[in-house]
């Protein structure tokens, strides 16, 4: 057996309690346990599947450098324990950042400014396009280039025969607001974005088509996510940012 951990590295138990989830019973409460627990382990373990396949194409690249790894973990049962099941997982040491967030709504400049950041984009682009937009990994967080608590959102009917545990709407929204960095560009990957001159703006207004289509009420999100909170301040009126988005 090939050991899970080096020796002198610490650890993390991740118990996934099922309180606030409204449970009544403890046989109940340890099944919901038990379930959170594997699907933690699951959607972790298949997002760093997607991420190993998308390492040896990055690597054919010279000019990508270092890819992002995301941390395996491992399921522990704890029979003495009145909440058995836990995940355990390698502690990442040094400040943990998001690189991109669940709802869209907050701005983490790390995520643009980072390498980390900007290849984590990437990867998420590069899942999208393989998945023909199916599968999205989201959550996409950690230390670096070493990531953790991973989620994966799916289309309505799975992936594949998998079902992830995030919303379908984190799929057209990543969609709606992912800009192309230079990472994506040296994979080839193409940009989501409708060409903005002729079809995302409209003089009039400078407001970005996505959201018009949102202040009429035919698309839930904005174009980008300053937008999603108020589309009158729309993000791609500035010229700066018009620009950057071809
Ligand atoms: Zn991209
Ligand atoms: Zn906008």
């Amino acid at each position: 057996m090939v050991p899970v951990f080096t020796q002198g590295h610490h650890c993390v138990l991740k118990v996934h309690n099922a309180i606030s989830y409204g449970t009544q019973n403890n046989e109940e409460l340890v099944q919901k346990n038990y379930n959170l627990a594997v699907e933690e382990c699951h959607v972790q373990n298949t997002a760093r599947e997607y991420i190993k396949v998308w390492t040896a194409v990055a690597q054919t690249q010279d000019a990508f450098g270092e890819v992002p790894e995301i941390i395996p973990i491992y399921l522990v049962h704890r029979p003495s324990n009145d909440i058995p099941y836990a995940t355990l997982e390698e502690e990442l040491m040094g400040e943990f950042v998001k690189y991109s967030v669940r709802d869209g709504k907050e701005i983490n400049l790390k995520r643009n400014d980072s390498e980390a950041g900007q290849k984590c984009c990437t990867f998420q682009h590069w899942v999208y396009h393989k998945t023909e937009g199916n599968l999205l990994v989201t959550d996409m967080q950690g230390v670096g280039m070493r990531l953790t608590d991973v989620g994966i959102a799916t289309c309505k009917k799975g992936y594949k025969g998998f079902k992830g545990n995030c919303a379908t709407s984190f799929i057209d929204q990543f969609k709606a607001l992912h800009l192309c960095n230079k990472y994506c560009e040296i994979l080839g990957l193409k940009s989501l974005q409708p060409k903005p001159k002729k079809t995302n703006v409209t003089p009039d207004t400078g407001l970005s088509i996505w959201c018009i289509k949102r202040l009429l009420g035919q698309w839930k999100y904005g174009c980008m996510n300053k937008c999603t909170e108020d589309v009158l301040k729309c993000y791609r009126r500035l010229p700066v940012r018009f620009s950057q988005s071809t």
